[in-house]
């Protein structure tokens, strides 16, 4: 055993008994390097964030640049700080004109708890609609929204008036009334192992909420940034929300989160109590910095326009008798087979064959296959190929 693996089970905090245990030594593009020099092809972008690939010269460049300037200066709101207003303004010009004005925060669950705290202050109403299997995050108030019970149960007392829907189910949609705060919605969900709802229901959703004056939250936390082929996860949808949230590949690989709403909304936060959202690090200049870099480099050059292209690629090569259905839209695959053992065993087969995948949180028996943006189309049959042996061994085994 390295001297790092017994570091990590005696001092780092273990989130379950099977961790993947991968020894890092570094990366670059679409690939991981172990500790013995194995090289890897990372097909999950540690999860959804890496989509311009480990690394990218655009991100480690405005690092650096911003490093040499200045890191912390004083906590979220109060200084003018170039990366910060920079990029929140980058961010308005490449999202619905209502969606103009950003508050930074560190991570998606943050981004989730400020949109929550937003949409009941805003409406003064109590009431928060989630869908089953929804993840939103693992802090109090995102677990409160997600739609898991398993995940939650151990856990509570959580956020009371938090009504779970099916997803997809246009009939739900009637329990959005005038009590309801908001309603926060995955406009693909991910950890539920891609499930795509009709336009039809969106746009049911969208308007019952306008109707009861009750805040729609998209939860792009995970569709963001050019992942299912389009900037946005709602643009397959042409729907808007009141608030979005954003983390993961914002930062292109440094933490970093947002949610988003309109001035008028965003306001109420600002006063009656004063500072009643505020963070240390949110909106970290270097953070912020990548960012900018992170969205400059994927909407200049479009690199999300040929996704699509790629994600048949994947379909057209994972046939396989085994395969039981797959579920994608653009980069979020999920590839279902019978069992979550028989995926456990696929995923372990081609983690020793140099294939990085995984398993979604709440459909165990889906392989995950999420890779950077700019994997190219050999690489891709190459990873098709890894997965189709995998699979062969698993039945033999
Ligand atoms: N929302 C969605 C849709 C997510 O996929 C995730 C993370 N998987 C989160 C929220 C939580 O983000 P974080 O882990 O950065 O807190």
């Amino acid at each position: 055993m390295t001297q790092n693996k017994k570091l990590f089970y005696s001092h780092l905090a273990q989130t379950s008994a099977n961790p993947m245990e991968l020894e890092i030594e570094r990366a670059e593009g679409i690939y991981l390097y172990d500790h013995t020099g194995k090289k890897y092809i990372d097909l999950i972008s540690g999860i959804s964030v890496n989509n311009l690939g480990h690394r990218h010269p655009a991100i480690i460049k405005a690092v650096h640049e911003q490093l040499e300037k200045y890191m912390h200066v004083m906590c979220y709101g109060e200084f003018i700080q170039s990366p910060q207003v920079q990029l929140a303004a980058m961010l308005s010009e490449n999202l619905p004109q209502n969606l103009d004005s950003v508050y930074l925060v560190n991570s998606g669950s943050e981004a989730v708890e400020g949109a929550l705290k937003l949409a009941k202050r805003f409406t003064g109403r109590t009431e928060i609609i989630t869908f089953k299997n929804a993840y939103h995050g693992s802090t109090h108030g995102a677990l409160s929204a997600g739609g898991n019970e398993e995940l939650k149960n151990q856990f509570r007392p959580l956020l009371p008036e938090v009504k779970i829907l099916e997803f997809n189910h246009i009939e739900g949609i009637a329990n959005i009334t005038k009590k309801t705060a908001c309603v926060i919605i995955e406009p693909i969900q991910g950890e539920a192992g891609v499930r795509i709802p009709s336009a039809e229901f969106m746009k049911a959703l969208r308007q019952k909420c306008t109707e009861t004056s009750s805040l729609l939250i998209f939860d792009e936390i995970q569709t963001g940034f050019g992942r299912t082929g389009k900037l946005w996860g709602f643009e397959h949808f042409d729907v808007v929300p009141d608030i979005i949230t954003l983390a993961k590949s914002m930062g292109g690989g440094m933490p970093i989160g947002a949610f988003i709403s309109s001035k008028k909304i965003m306001e109420t936060l600002t006063y009656d109590p004063v500072l009643g959202h505020i963070t240390t690090f949110g909106g970290h200049p270097v953070s912020c910095a990548a960012a900018i870099a992170n969205l400059k480099y994927l909407t200049e050059r479009k690199i999300y326009q040929r996704v699509q292209d790629k994600e048949k690629l994947f379909l057209a090569h994972l046939n396989h008798p085994e395969i039981k259905k797959i579920r994608s839209k653009g980069f979020l695959i999920a590839v279902e087979f019978e069992s979550e053992k028989f995926n456990q065993n696929v995923i372990k087969k081609c983690l020793e064959k140099g294939l990085i995948t995984d398993w979604f949180l709440f459909a165990p028996d889906c392989l995950r296959i999420a890779p950077p943006l700019i994997i190219e189309e050999e690489e891709i049959i190459k990873s098709c190929e890894i997965i189709l042996h995998s699979i062969d061994e698993c039945n033999n085994s």
